[in-house]
């Protein structure tokens, strides 16, 4: 029997274009009911008792939902919206409205598959058919050219087998129109203050505005690729700390799935076709191959991304010094490079790569902090936080995860001059610095008493010294690790 009432439950998906769930009730000729639920437990607090979704992130979450919601009135139906578990909105509103099917994307960790469990607990009494689509990566699910127990734990085997053997499905089509709702009460958004979150400042230095929803996500597609020109050069430039357009920036429309993978991957062949192909436009397909590979490999392992000793099993004895990490997450290490990165985080909700890479590789191979309080921090904080890419990037970065390369750390004077020659990205977060040489920028510790005078940068008083010896540091950090990683329970070499 076909489906006549089909509850759509949005949850990381909030756009109409390439959406399965979406599709399926289009074509079944259903009545459809756009459902999103605020979950409450969103919102409550990390294990380490950092604010589980920040500010930034929940304000792109509303605006998001306004705009889906926007979307869905412009073809004809509207978003049903409440502030309250999925598994008890869902079962009441498919009681009220005699649905006949849910259909959603389904996620792969644990808090999202708690979710799932529930809600299919309510709706067994009530008889009505669940039924999940595989979203958010580029390869589907079902196309992998190996089953999911097989995938390769390193990341360049992943890749070369897929781009060998696997193909990308073409999007779903966007609906031209969709039936209307029955009369409900579609009811109010919650607001940040309801959330118990303040309203963010907007940072004029920060890399973008970013607004939240699809529209505003297609908005930065259009803009970065085809009006900027930017994807040309994007292998050159990604690696960038400073501006809008050293990378594609893509990433929180990506996370709360505003922007599809595979709309973008589509953007990229046209822009192939009708203006250049080259190892840029290859690189950022390469670069959604990462996402979709960490969240395969959360889907093979679950909980083990979240274990202490990580997907590798390696029983490193982290420290649990609050007052470093106080000093990480208020970027006051006195290292500059990682200090501008980690205000830029704090004022904007946003870090390059390049960024994360350092600030992660210094907490866990400098500071030898246990990683997970730096995954919970990037967690309350990151505007594009995406469960799979934070937890499976923190793993890797902090020796734990899938890399075969033992223990590998960031030199960070060096990745500051080699990333940031002049200092320019130092001097944007650090206004204490700005008088200091390019020479002299990253490693103020080296100022002279006099020098410092003259530069107007007083160590310990407007900037502060080295939280840790560089290199002794990672040498005591690399012994434990490295007898540790002896009593590996899943070890890749
Ligand atoms: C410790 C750490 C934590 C991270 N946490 C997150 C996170 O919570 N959410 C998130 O989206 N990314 C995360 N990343 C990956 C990466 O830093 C961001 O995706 C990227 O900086 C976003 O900027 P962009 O969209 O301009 O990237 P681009 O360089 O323009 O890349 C395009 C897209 O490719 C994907 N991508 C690029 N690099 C990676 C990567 N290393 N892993 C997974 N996907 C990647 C992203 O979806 C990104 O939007 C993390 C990286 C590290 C080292």
């Amino acid at each position: 029997m076909s489906d006549k009432r089909v509850l759509i439950w949005y949850r990381n998906d909030l756009r109409v274009h390439d959406h399965e769930p979406l599709h399926l009730a289009v074509k079944a000729q259903a009545e459809i009911i756009p459902v999103y639920c605020f979950d409450p437990r969103q919102f409550g607090k990390t294990s380490f008792g950092f604010p589980k979704t920040g500010a930034f992130r929940a304000q792109f979450l509303i605006e998001s939902i306004t705009d889906l919601r926007q979307s869905l009135q412009q073809l004809g139906s509207d978003l049903i919206v409440r502030s309250d578990f999925p598994e008890t909105v869902i079962s009441e509103l498919v009681k009220q409205f005699k649905i006949d099917a849910v259909y959603y994307y389904r996620e792969v960790t644990s808090e999202e598959l708690a979710v799932e469990a529930a809600l299919e607990q309510a709706l067994k009494p009530l008889g009505v058919a669940l039924k999940s689509c595989w979203g958010a990566t580029l390869y589907d699910l079902d196309d992998l050219p190996f089953p999911i127990s097989r995938i390769p734990e390193v990341f360049t085997q992943f890749r070369k087998k897929v781009e060998k053997n696997g193909t990308i499905y073409a999007s779903f089509t966007t609906p031209k129109r969709l039936p209307s709702l029955p009369k409900v009460d579609i009811g109010e958004l919650p607001t940040l203050q309801v959330l118990g979150l303040e309203t963010p400042r907007f940072d004029e230095r920060a890399v973008l505005k970013f607004q939240g929803g699809e529209t505003a996500g297609i908005t930065r597609l259009k803009n970065y690729i085809w009006e900027e020109d930017c994807l040309k050069d994007y292998k050159e430039t990604r690696n960038g700390m400073l501006g809008g357009n050293y990378s594609s920036k893509f990433s929180p429309w990506l996370a709360m799935g505003c922007l599809s993978p595979r709309f973008i991957y589509d953007q990229v062949q046209d822009y192939e076709e009708h203006r250049v192909k080259n190892d840029s436009t290859y690189w950022l397909v390469f670069e959604l191959l990462w996402r979709d590979y960490f969240r395969f490999i959360c889907l093979k392992h679950g909980n083990q991304i979240f274990r202490l000793s990580g997907l590798q099993g390696v029983p490193i004895p982290w420290k649990k010094d609050w007052e470093r990490f106080e000093r990480w997450q208020t970027g006051t290490t006195g290292f500059p490079l990682v200090d501008a990165n980690m205000r830029e985080l704090a004022a904007t909700g946003f870090m390059s790569n390049r960024g994360r890479q350092n600030v992660a590789s210094f907490l866990t191979k400098n500071l030898g902090i246990n990683w997970k309080m730096g995954a919970e921090w990037f967690e309350s904080v990151l505007i594009d936080y995406d469960v799979c890419s934070n937890w499976g990037n923190w793993n890797y970065t902090a020796g734990v995860g899938n890399d075969a390369r033992g223990f590998r750390y960031f030199n960070i004077p060096k990745q500051a001059k080699d990333y940031d020659p002049n200092g320019d990205y130092v001097k944007h977060w650090l206004p204490e610095l700005v008088a200091l040489p390019a020479s002299k920028v990253h490693e103020p510790w080296t100022l002279l008493p006099v020098e410092q005078k003259r530069f107007g940068v007083q160590l310990g008083v407007n900037y502060p010294h080295p939280v840790v010896d560089l290199m002794k540091s990672v040498q005591s950090n690399q012994k434990i690790y490295e007898a540790a990683l002896n009593k590996a329970k899943h070890p890749l070499r």
